[in-house]
């Protein structure tokens, strides 16, 4: 594809909270030296620059008066291998499940809980993406983009990218100063499972132990679903809320006992139960809870989490406990607590609140919603009353997950 620049589009069709905004140029590009080139020429084209994957973690509240770039590098190929690993490259155009589904057909581990995140894999580094304790960054090994305005083709080690929670220098210092162009992977030719996180294991024992395929067993299973899942659940404990996808789910491993801990995928007890489990198992599960449990963005306009959960120090999360025993906190490192920003939103009692067509999912607190004909401006005043109700009953700041323009 030769790259296309446009002038004054709408990008309601390109995010997913399906919001109206527009973009004073629109770029599309498949050649990374093409693209340094322009940059080179024409630098006021560029000022400012926001790149756009597929506007799932976004939320428009104006119009944008720069250039909106829209990576279209396609490709996944091997860029080494050994014994124990595969290092694949993937261009930063390619859809995330695409890139996921490709590694689990051939076996590798590393991104099988990963499974069904929607974007491109050129955002994956820039907000770390995590589900069902996984972290992109357990596997990226290295970033290629271009900077900006320099046009300088640059790669970024694991190390340099700063990986945090939901962040990385992409999100922080270098936010619309690179633009990413493809990302190494480094999969694990025999995976390790990583199955402790909320309902994971659940899910993927309910097939296995049925013996069943999972289309099958998701139609008629139901009674051994609900035996397997007694038995199950006096093994582990599960925290059921998957208001942020991946985060809760790290809050059930902290709760956990972590007896089981890292699988090594292949034959053998797991949980009690002598079943195998391989990486095509974990994915097919992970997408078996997201479709049932998280709104599908193609027909109820969200972003997935519009908040990260806060991390607060040790006193505050003493006072907190005190003043509310039910509170959920979860070790964080030296001295810090995490808090569940889906049950401080949920306490202030905004689950299925709307005003107009902007409102909070009835079953997932932390998921803003267009319900059609919302402005952004409309979701971000949202955004901000709940912070601050938090912040009036709680004492504790929101910090947004979704990147707002
Ligand atoms: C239903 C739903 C569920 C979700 N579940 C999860 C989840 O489980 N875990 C999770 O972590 N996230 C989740 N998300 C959020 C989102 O899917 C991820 O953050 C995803 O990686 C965003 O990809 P995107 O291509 O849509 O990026 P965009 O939303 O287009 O962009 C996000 C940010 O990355 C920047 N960016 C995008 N591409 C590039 C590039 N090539 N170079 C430089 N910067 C770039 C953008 O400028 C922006 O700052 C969910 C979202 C939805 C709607």
């Amino acid at each position: 594809m030769p790259m296309r620049l446009r002038e004054n589009i709408s990008l309601r069709a390109y995010h997913t909270f399906g919001t109206e905004a527009k973009a004073r140029y629109f770029l599309e590009f498949t050649d990374s030296a093409e693209l340094a080139d322009l940059l080179r020429e024409n630098p006021r084209l560029f000022d400012p620059v926001l790149v756009l994957g597929s506007g799932s973690n976004l939320l428009f509240t104006r119009d944008f008066p720069g250039m909106v770039i829209r990576p279209a590098v396609t490709g996944i190929t091997v860029e080494k291998e050994d014994d124990h690993h595969v290092w694949l490259r993937a261009g930063a155009g390619v859809v995330w499940d695409d890139f996921v589904r490709y590694a689990v057909e051939a076996g590798w581990g590393g991104v099988e809980n990963l499974s069904l995140i929607p974007g491109r894999v050129g955002a994956v580094p820039v907000q770390n993406i995590g589900a069902y304790g996984r972290e992109a960054a357990s596997v990226i090994s290295s970033v290629t983009g271009v900077a900006v305005p320099s046009g300088e083709i640059r790669e970024y080690g694991a190390a340099e990218c700063r990986f945090g929670y939901r962040t990385s220098i992409f999100k922080e210092e270098l936010r619309e100063r690179f633009i990413i162009t493809s990302v190494v992977f480094r999969l694990d030719r025999v995976p390790e499972l990583v199955l402790e996180y909320g309902d994971l294991r659940n899910e993927v024992e309910i097939k296995d132990e049925a013996g069943n395929e999972n289309e099958n067993e998701v139609k008629t299973g139901d009674e051994e679903r609900d035996k397997v899942k007694v038995k199950i659940k006096a093994e582990v404990e599960i925290k059921k809320e998957i208001g942020d996808e991946g985060q809760n789910d790290v809050e059930a491993k902290i709760s956990s006992t972590n007896r089981f801990d890292h699988q090594v995928a292949g034959p053998g007890p797991v949980g009690g139960h002598n079943i195998d489990i391989t990486v095509t198992d974990v994915r097919e599960a992970v997408i078996r809870i997201r479709r049932r449990k998280l709104p599908d963005p193609s027909m109820l306009g969200n972003a997935g989490s519009f908040f990260k959960n806060p991390v607060v120090g040790a006193s505050t999360a003493a006072r907190l406990r005190a003043a509310y025993p039910a509170i959920p906190v979860y070790p964080s490192g030296e001295g810090l607590v995490k808090l569940s920003a889906g049950w401080l939103i949920d306490q202030c009692g905004w689950k299925g609140f709307r005003k107009g067509d902007a409102g909070v999912h009835r079953d997932h607190a932390l998921v803003l919603i267009n319900y059609g004909g919302a402005t952004g401006k409309e979701i971000f005043k949202l955004s901000e009353e709940i912070c601050r109700s938090v912040q009036e009953r709680f004492g504790v700041d929101l910090e947004r997950e979704v990147i707002v323009v």
